[in-house]
């Protein structure tokens, strides 16, 4: 009898691994499709200084809508874009795209664009992004780059010392999903990010766990000790966004502030903004 079990359980991850490849490789079709189709767009979702309740920054978030498969999340197509390597190619469309619209902001209004952990270990990366910045007459000053700790794990001398030239342009760095990897104190003690960004999942655990207040303000007071800005993502109701105020957070993201929206009506969310 557990032979037969052990047999139907061998078939059954066999077909759920078919289904897996067959459905990465549809991702992927999808994927150089929309490329050639001029169906990768961004979206942007606001980050709000929490002081003052403005929008100081718009984070860049890629969107593909296939006629098939209908809206595809990045988590996929973002993993098959490096899995193949068109993530350099997709990234460059995205980041142009992005800077076209965010041209348009005014002038204090930050764009933060997140990067893949391969792109770190492209070495014409800066290059790259400069021509970019440059043929959208983007300055370098108003970008933000968004890296994780896994993009810094295979050789962080190496992603240390791309990131150090990207500084040097003007352009800020950001540690995302800050939390949700391992060996973030080490990274955190070798390179000075501008921004922080706490992982959602902290932000999460506030009124259901009861130790999540604790080891989010000491995560606040960390980062303020290390001269870098905070920032809490993934802020969804008012007690969040209360409790982090009330901690010395400096910025937020998240459904309750703002969904990540396409270019008009970010805009038109600039616009109804009043002046400072
Ligand atoms: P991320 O950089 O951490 O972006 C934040 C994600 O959290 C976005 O998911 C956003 O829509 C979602 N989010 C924002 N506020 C809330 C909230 O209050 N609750 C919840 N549950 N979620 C919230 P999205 O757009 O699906 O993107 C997922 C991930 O895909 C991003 O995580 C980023 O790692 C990657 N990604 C997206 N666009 C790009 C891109 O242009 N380039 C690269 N390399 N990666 C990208
Ligand atoms: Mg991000
Ligand atoms: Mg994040
Ligand atoms: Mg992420």
């Amino acid at each position: 009898q557990g032979k037969t079990f052990g047999r139907a359980t061998v078939r059954f991850f066999n077909e759920a691994l078919d289904r897996q490849i067959e459905s990465r490789s549809r991702i992927e079709a999808a994927l150089r499709q929309g490329l050639e189709q001029n169906r990768l767009f961004v979206h942007f979702q606001p980050i709000v200084d929490l002081a003052s309740g403005r929008i100081a920054a718009f984070e860049a978030l890629a969107r593909l809508t296939d006629p098939e498969l209908g809206s595809i999340s990045p988590l996929l197509f973002i993993e098959a874009a490096e899995h193949t390597g068109l993530i350099l190619k997709l990234s460059d469309h995205l980041l142009r795209l992005a800077c076209e619209t965010a041209r348009q902001w005014p002038q204090e209004v930050h764009l933060s664009f997140n990067l893949s952990p391969r792109q770190l270990r492209d070495p014409m990366l800066v290059r790259r992004l400069l021509a970019i910045l440059t043929e959208a007459g983007f300055p370098p000053q108003r970008l933000e780059l968004e890296v994780t700790e896994s993009g810094m794990i295979s050789d962080a001398d190496g992603a240390e010392d791309v990131l150090r030239s990207l500084r040097a342009e003007g352009i800020r760095i950001a540690i995302d999903d800050f939390g949700a990897g391992y060996s973030s104190f080490a990274r955190l003690s070798r390179f000075a990010f501008e921004r922080i960004k706490i992982d959602r999942s902290f932000v999460n655990g506030l009124g259901s766990e009861h130790r999540a207040e604790p080891v989010l303000a000491s995560v606040i007071h960390l980062i303020d000790a290390l001269g870098s800005i905070s920032l809490a993502e993934g802020i969804e109701t008012q007690a969040q966004l209360d409790w982090l105020r009330a901690h010395g957070c400096r910025f937020g993201q998240g459904y309750l502030l703002g969904r990540p929206e396409p270019a008009e009506s970010t805009l038109a969310r600039l616009r109804a903004q009043r002046p400072d």
